[in-house]
């Protein structure tokens, strides 16, 4: 996702806490499948809705359970056809299944509900051409404020749509569309099958007036895009490079995990939103023209990254944000040269600097649980130059293939940060326990202070560099340049201690000392020399 705005976090000191986030799991059951059927209208932002939950049954039995409901009135609750009692209140509903259920059981469980769009979950209103539009807009845990759910990233399901609507709009969601069928009322039926499991957070639909362009494809994948009427224009200067992304993240990741590819434009809550194969785009991107790409790209990336190898636990975010953002740059620096990858990496940097929690919390923050608040630099930027700093120490080579094993092993299913580290070890045979430890756990960057003399006695070079910041040391790799005219020596040197020397012979002063010159690190330097 694309955040609208930067949050300004409290400046506190880290404290390793909890390891998971705070939702209340419950290991006994797994939805497998969602079926939401919704209806919509133009008299009212009232909605009626009946979702079917397969839940299947993965400790050793379960008589009971609860799910996600905020704001809605639940007319009937059913399992396996007959009705059941159950208590709703602060957003759950919960219920006993009548019976007990063992391990591999299906419990097929039915909830009739209505209520009123509130713009929390779902967002029904005009769009700004004055047009009725109706959107979900589910991150991070506003699902459950429209549909029934375990409402979390660690229970993936697939899902179907079946949305009644007024026969004017066009229905779009995740997954390909198996049914559109005229209702003899002025209605239409609309039927979406999502046949991956994925996150209640990227479930989506869209109903509005759309203008709908297809036809295109890459690596036979259908692209479309579905925008409001007069922003057909706007559009096209927006999608029109969608083949060529969806081919280079094949190439760099792995398959592309879904049917098909669609943007839409809509009036989401934030810039952007990568809902599942249906990508949500905020109308305010579509003037004045000519507009820009932004941030289609990184919404691309996260079909991979966060609705295919989808984090277990919100912490771990900055596996979706970091690794979108970073590919954003990578496809960017590949495609437009001479735009470079070392500048857009620089402006990621600048962001992270200005970010002033960035220099007290760690991107891994399990006290931070305000979920919007985790929208921050610290998960993006700070995340997009984890792996880059991670390539730089690694190599290429085993970069990207460390970066195929992650997403070749963990397709369709829910990681943690240490399934990354795993995968990154044995595609460069390295342990990088230490390396993740600093840059995720531990906050801030190292600001190196970098200080030369000529020992002319000696004929060598004295190299003295500190590591300034309060917060804590970094052990890292840095390529030393050392100039003398035209010709340069650059040496591999290790930083691990607050105040490293270095005596390098040398037939001459050099004409000027660097340290990562091309930008491979995260870092502050200053000179006295
Ligand atoms: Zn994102």
């Amino acid at each position: 996702m694309k955040r609208t705005a930067v949050c300004i976090l409290f400046l506190s000191l880290y404290v390793v806490s909890g390891l998971a986030d705070s939702y209340p799991r419950q290991p006994d059951v797994d939805v497998t499948h969602y079926e939401i059927s919704i209806s919509l209208n133009d008299g009212s932002n009232s909605i009626s809705g009946t979702t079917r939950i397969d839940v299947r049954i993965r400790g050793e039995s379960s008589s009971g359970m609860w799910l996600d409901l905020a704001g809605m009135q639940v007319d009937h609750l059913r399992i396996d056809g007959d009705e059941i009692p159950f208590t709703h209140s602060n957003g759950r509903l919960s219920f006993r299944f009548g019976r007990e259920y063992g391990r591999g059981e299906t419990v097929g469980i039915e909830v009739r509900y209505h209520g009123t769009a509130n713009n929390t979950g779902i967002r029904i209103g005009e769009n700004r051409y004055g047009r009725r539009v109706f959107f979900t807009d589910n991150w991070p845990d506003f699902a459950s404020h429209w549909f029934p759910s375990i409402d979390h990233p660690s229970d993936k399901a697939t899902v179907d749509f079946i949305i009644t609507a007024p026969r004017q709009y066009t229905v779009v969601a995740n997954g390909r569309r198996i049914l559109t069928e005229f209702l003899p009322n002025g209605f239409k039926k609309t039927r979406w099958v999502e046949n991956t499991a994925i996150p209640t957070y990227s479930m989506a639909f869209g109903a509005a007036e759309f203008s709908v362009t297809s036809g295109i494809e890459a690596l036979g994948i259908p692209i479309s895009w579905y925008v409001f009427p007069r922003d057909a224009a706007a559009a096209e200067q927006k999608f029109r490079r969608t083949d060529r992304m969806l081919r280079y993240f094949c190439e760099r990741i792995g398959p592309y995990p879904f049917e098909k590819l669609a943007h839409v434009e809509s009036n989401t809550q934030m810039a952007a939103m990568e809902n599942a194969n249906t990508i949500f785009y905020s109308e305010t991107l579509f003037y004045p023209l000519p507009v820009s790409e932004d941030p289609v790209p990184h919404e691309i990336a996260h079909q991979w990254f966060g609705n295919s190898v989808t984090p277990a636990d919100w912490d771990h975010l900055w596996l979706n944000e970091g690794f979108a953002t970073y590919f954003d740059a990578l496809f960017y620096a590949q495609t437009d040269a001479p735009v470079s990858l070392e500048k857009l990496m620089a402006k990621y940097a600048d962001r992270i600097f200005a970010y002033p929690a960035a220099r007290s919390r760690p991107v891994i923050d399990p006290r931070l649980t305000d979920l919007m608040k985790k929208l921050n630099p610290l998960n993006y930027e700070k995340g997009a130059w984890f792996l880059h700093m991670l390539r730089g120490l690694v190599g290429d080579e085993a970069f990207f293939e460390g970066i195929r094993h992650y997403y070749g092993l963990n397709t369709g299913k829910n990681v943690w940060t240490k399934d990354f580290r795993e995968s990154m070890e044995s595609a460069a045979g390295l342990d990088l326990s230490a390396f993740f430890r600093q840059w995720l756990h531990q906050p801030a960057w190292p600001e190196y202070r970098l200080e030369w003399d000529w020992n002319d006695k000696d004929r060598a070079v004295e190299i003295r560099i500190l590591q300034m910041q309060q917060t804590g040391l970094f052990d890292m790799p840095l390529d030393l340049v050392l100039s003398f005219g035209s010709r340069e020596e650059t040496r591999r040197i290790r930083i691990k201690d607050g105040d490293s020397r270095f005596r390098i012979p040398a037939p001459s002063p050099p004409s000027s000392v660097e340290i990562d010159p091309d930008g491979w690190v995260l870092k502050t330097v200053s000179t006295a020399n």
